[in-house]
């Protein structure tokens, strides 16, 4: 009889995970609580019926590039990427937008003439050795790197503050604006050390592999998966929400993918102190606070190259990215909040009707704000696209509350699964393995961390083979 195991959560690391011990052979269950699988990966019709918004992720530049997804055969089950002439913009106020582009050179040119050379010598490297720079760190802390000295030169800059590195590298407003706007997408203070290292990595992505959107919206992503899955025998139960461990039916190993403190809940009293403490101890990062909207135009950009790109980093320069970012880090509500904004309708027709857009922008603010942002928000956008506010038909709000509500994993908003530091890049404080025998944290709590590309789900599956096989 073959072995059985059952997977916690269905979203892109727990269908990664159940993928990945089907593959081995085992009869996999995955149990999620909604009714829809997919976690922070999925779409809905959130603000009216034939109307495709994406809940969560948006954007998949890790999920084309991640070395498990590629070996599946996703395309097959129906995922198609969409790409967009320019990978992102970033719109200033002097009218003009920086534009991201798949060849170094052209992105080069429209920086400041000052930078073009820096930014050559900076991105040519990273982006040559995309591909064992994303094995690397995708398998993260695996140690000896098989590429030392790839791993090293991405380590000098890596190492760096988001702001170190910008006004390290760069003379000119418009690269140290467009390197803020990357340096964002850390969710950490940008004075702080290695704050730099998921911005370079993306930054990388966009030349080496482009910054997709998946036709028909992140759910796509997460349909492929099941239908893979399921291929392999698996079976999905949705509504069901597992609250105590010990409700579940016998299995020989179990993958739960949720973050650390929700595993506490459905097993204290198996757990060891020392461990129960650790858990206590456990930070949970800044939250998000999400709008969708439904739109009777496109995005009236004032720089027209910003309706050629899927993504637009909403912030203006880069002190005022600098100063909004690290206030939510200090507790603090921006003002001037910084927005990671998309608009996927504008290249995906299947989204919505052809009179109408549907768009996408969050920006962080302290855990578990409940400070409404819509005005700031929507003010920031109008300030790069004037007549924004007044092209709205609809909007779809979502507060951390309400993103905690949806998804429990999102802790206080927390889309990372906890806190990110210089420590926690270097020295993971939760693996795989918990101390209850056969059960394994499979999330992006675990390495290597938030984003949309299973590698958390893949690598726990292979870490609880190696277990229940030894
Ligand atoms: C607003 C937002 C925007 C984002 N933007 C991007 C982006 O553009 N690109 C990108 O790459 N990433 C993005 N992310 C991050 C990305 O979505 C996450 O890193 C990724 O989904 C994490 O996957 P996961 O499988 O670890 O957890 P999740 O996707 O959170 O899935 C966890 C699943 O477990 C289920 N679950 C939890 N507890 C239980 C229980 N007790 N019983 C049963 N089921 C349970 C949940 O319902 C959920 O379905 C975004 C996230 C959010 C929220």
């Amino acid at each position: 009889m073959s072995q059985t195991a059952i997977v916690i959560g269905s979203g892109p690391n727990g269908l990664a995970a159940a993928i990945g011990l089907a593959k081995a052979g085992l009869e996999v269950t995955v149990y999620e609580k909604n009714a829809v699988i997919g976690g922070a990966c999925r779409s809905d019709e959130i603000i009216q019926k034939g109307v495709i918004n994406d809940v969560g992720s948006a954007v998949h530049p890790m999920a084309a590039a991640s070395p498990f997804f590629k070996s599946l055969p996703l395309s097959y089950y129906g995922l198609k990427w969409i790409h967009s002439p320019a990978v992102m913009a970033h719109p200033l106020d002097d009218g003009t937008a920086v534009s991201v582009y798949k060849s170094i050179e052209e992105t080069a040119s429209n920086l400041d003439v000052i930078d073009n050379k820096s930014y050559r010598k900076l991105m040519e490297p990273l982006t040559n050795n995309f591909q064992i720079l994303i094995e690397e760190i995708m398998n993260f802390p695996r140690i000896p790197w098989r590429h030392p000295f790839i791993m090293m030169n991405f380590g000098l800059n890596a190492l760096l503050s988001a702001r170190g590195l910008a006004e390290l590298k760069f003379k000119g407003n418009r690269a140290r604006a467009f390197f803020a706007g990357m340096g964002a997408h850390s969710i950490m203070n940008m004075n702080k050390a290695a704050s730099s290292a998921s911005g370079l990595m993306l930054a990388a992505a966009a030349h080496a592999n482009g910054w997709p959107i998946p036709q028909g919206g992140a759910q796509k992503i997460s349909d492929a998966l099941t239908a893979y899955f399921k291929a392999l025998g698996g079976k999905i139960i949705t509504e069901t929400e597992i609250v105590n461990l010990a409700d579940l039916p016998d299995n020989d190993v179990l993958l739960a993918d949720v973050t650390p403190v929700q595993l506490l809940k459905m097993a204290a009293s198996k757990l060891p102190d020392n461990y129960k403490n650790k858990v206590k101890k456990y930070k949970y990062g800044p939250g998000v606070f999400k709008i969708d909207w439904l739109i009777n135009k496109p995005v009236p950009w004032t720089a027209k190259e910003c309706s050629n790109a899927i993504t637009v980093h909403i912030g203006g320069s880069m002190e005022e990215i600098v100063m909004a970012e690290n206030e939510v880090h200090d507790g603090r509500t921006p003002e001037k909040p910084f927005v990671f904004f998309a608009q996927p309708s504008l290249f995906d027709t299947t989204r919505t009707d052809a009179n109408q857009h549907v768009v996408w922008g969050y920006c962080h603010v302290p855990f578990n704000s409940n400070i409404d942002m819509t005005e700031r928000i929507e003010s920031q956008i109008e300030r790069f696209a004037p007549g924004f506010k007044e092209s709205i038909i609809a909007r779809n709000i979502m507060c951390p509350s309400d993103l905690e509500e949806d998804n429990p994993n999102l802790i206080g908003g927390d889309i990372s699964g906890g806190s990110q530091s210089f420590k926690k890049l270097v020295i993971p404080s939760i693996s795989y393995k918990t101390p209850l025998e056969n059960v394994f944290l499979c999330s992006s709590s675990t390495p290597p961390g938030a984003g949309v590309h299973g590698m958390c789900g893949y690598r726990a599956a292979q870490a609880a083979l190696k277990h229940i096989n030894k």
